[in-house]
């Protein structure tokens, strides 16, 4: 579940292939959609850490996709780089009014894509598998799938690594339970959102031993916040 999983929305399978396998190489999961029905469908199985959308779609255009998923606020906050062989700068517009997050010209070559996406997951608060994040002393290590203080690693399960793992990538913002539990449960489980308050105290306790448990916060009536600033 560590590794950011990448969407990619084109009916041209050579193109998709190319991108997908430059992609896996770098470290991505990748799955692959032939047209805007498809990747309607992927994201409903599994919200991805970014779509990349091909323009020209034989169904729906990646722009009305781009438009549809910007204003549902369940995919609102997945980032979206759109694809496109048209250079005129009218498009360029239109694309990122239609929500998109940046915009790539074919033809491109696989480094270019690779740091437009990386750069896209950093300003969206994301981390590409080979970074680092670093906060109040405690180390999240993306590609070694650990979190470390110093030179310890702090015991983690599977799931408090995943929710202190999107804690650090999203600090100082509050979270409701039910937007944990899409975020770092998945879309399609079905959780009770008790279950978040369950996990956030394992987490703490694991924390406690670093003196690292108050960066988990609780904001009453709202949800939980990571902050390495005091309350
Ligand atoms: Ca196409």
């Amino acid at each position: 579940m560590s590794a950011r999983q990448i969407l990619i929305v084109e009916d041209e399978r050579p193109i998709r292939e190319m991108i997908a396998f430059g992609l896996r190489r770098a470290g991505f999961e990748v799955i692959e959609a032939e047209d805007s029905r498809a990747a309607r469908a992927r994201i409903a199985d599994r919200r991805p850490d970014l779509l990349l959308v091909d323009w020209m779609l034989p169904d729906v255009s990646g722009l009305e996709l781009t438009r549809a998923l910007k204003k549902d606020k369940d995919t609102r906050d997945v980032p979206i780089i759109l694809l496109t062989a048209r250079a005129e700068e009218q498009d360029k517009i239109s694309g990122l009014d239609g929500g998109a997050d940046d915009y790539v010209t074919k033809p491109f070559s696989p480094r270019e894509l690779l740091a437009r996406i990386n750069a896209v997951l950093r300003r969206t608060g994301s981390t590409s598998p080979d970074e680092v994040v670093e906060a109040g002393g405690l180390a999240l290590d993306v590609a070694g799938h650990r979190v470390t203080v110093g030179e310890q690693t702090v015991p983690l399960g599977p799931t408090e690594y995943r929710l202190l793992s999107f804690f650090m990538t999203h600090p100082e913002r509050v979270y409701t339970r039910s937007q944990l539990l899409d975020r770092v449960w998945g879309g399609n489980v079905y959780v009770e959102e008790r279950t978040v308050d369950v996990h956030i105290r394992r987490l703490r306790k694991a924390l406690e031993a670093f003196g690292c448990d108050q960066f988990i916060q609780t904001v009453r009536g709202a949800g939980y916040r990571f902050s390495t600033r005091p309350v």
